[in-house]
């Protein structure tokens, strides 16, 4: 550790009440970007939704069992990262201009636990099955599982960063968030539920998972420049033993990614399938894995372009409406 200069984890080196002059420009763009993308769940409104879902056979059981999935890991997930944020990172990363962004990034959670609220209530989802879930379904259950324990040493109150392997242990901490839990497993749910709403089917739900997206980019975004700010300040702990570590949980995420999928839509609905959202996911794995720094794993196309194109889209534009000479690419999101 750098111990005389001033860097993101030298703490004794930085005063956490004193965010002026910002030294990580990064932390305050994320900032923005986030506030920029504000919304509300209540903002959209959920009566087609209601309709569609009632009416019997318009919904299909394949389709409801997708969006049941979808919405059993999801509603539990943001809560996970909320506490990550709140309860492991931000003791640890006392740089101001980063504990700003991690305040909005925890607000936002917050709004996405509501959306989840919202939906259950709209369509009146029993919560004693939607919010275990993450316990009853096995394959959400493994993936929590392994996100959790990714996680589980810098929890312990008595973890400090003092020395190359507890830097380490942090990366690990944030790969396993920001990366595979927001940047992995959330993405194949984004590309599931966003499929319906490019078939008209539960609308409201869609375009809520829309702006929830784009908030997850953003999230991963200030994730992946964390890690790579900590990475540049302590060459040491980014060793190549642990760069193949990292990898190789990737590729888990991915593995235990498809198994979800395959769980989800073990027949396909509306032309989507398994293997085509292990395509999207072996594409965004290879996206994050260069995003910090590592080598790519898979080289697979991109099956689905259209979900870069929904990231890019202004806030105000409905998806549907919106002509593609009205994208606007936001810089600072190299996501796709
Ligand atoms: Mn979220
Ligand atoms: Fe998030």
């Amino acid at each position: 550790m750098q111990q005389n200069k001033k860097s993101l984890l030298n703490c004794s080196h930085t005063d956490p009440n004193k965010i002026l002059p910002i030294q990580y420009a990064w932390a305050r763009t994320h900032y923005k970007n986030g506030v920029a993308n504000n919304w509300t769940p209540e903002e959209v409104p959920m009566q087609q939704d209601v309709e569609q879902w009632k009416k019997p056979g318009f919904i299909t059981d394949d389709e409801r069992r997708m969006i049941m999935w979808n919405l059993g890991f999801f509603s539990t997930a943001e809560s996970l990262t909320a506490n990550n944020i709140v309860l492991a990172v931000y003791k640890h990363i006392t740089n101001p201009e980063c504990r700003q962004y991690l305040l909005r990034q925890a607000f936002e959670e917050a709004i996405h636990t509501d959306m989840f609220i919202y939906c259950c209530d709209s369509l009146g989802l029993d919560p004693d099955e939607v919010y275990t879930m993450y316990q009853t379904v096995e394959s959400i259950k493994a993936k929590d599982e392994f996100v959790v324990d990714m996680t589980k040493s810098i929890l312990d109150p008595n973890f400090a960063i003092t020395d190359t392997e507890s830097i380490q242990k942090l990366l690990n901490d944030l790969v396993g968030y920001y990366v595979i839990m927001e940047g992995i497993f959330f993405y194949a749910g984004f590309a599931m539920m966003l499929h319906l709403l490019r078939n008209q089917k539960m609308v409201g739900i869609g375009e809520q998972f829309q702006y929830t997206l784009r908030d997850e980019s953003t999230h991963l975004a200030f994730g992946a420049d964390l890690i790579g700010t900590i990475i540049a300040e302590n060459p040491e702990a980014w060793t190549d033993s642990f760069k193949a570590t990292i990898t190789e949980k990737i590729k888990k995420a991915v593995d235990l990614e498809h198994a979800y999928a395959q769980d989800c839509l073990p027949r396909g609905i509306l032309g989507l399938n398994a293997e085509l959202i292990r395509q999207y996911l072996e594409y965004t794995a290879d996206r994050r894995l260069q995003r910090i720094g590592l080598n790519t794993v898979y080289n697979t196309n991109n099956p689905f372009p259209w979900m870069s194109e929904i990231m890019d889209l202004r806030k105000e534009k409905n998806f549907f409406e919106t002509r593609v000479t009205e994208y606007q690419t936001a810089g600072q999101l190299d996501w796709d």
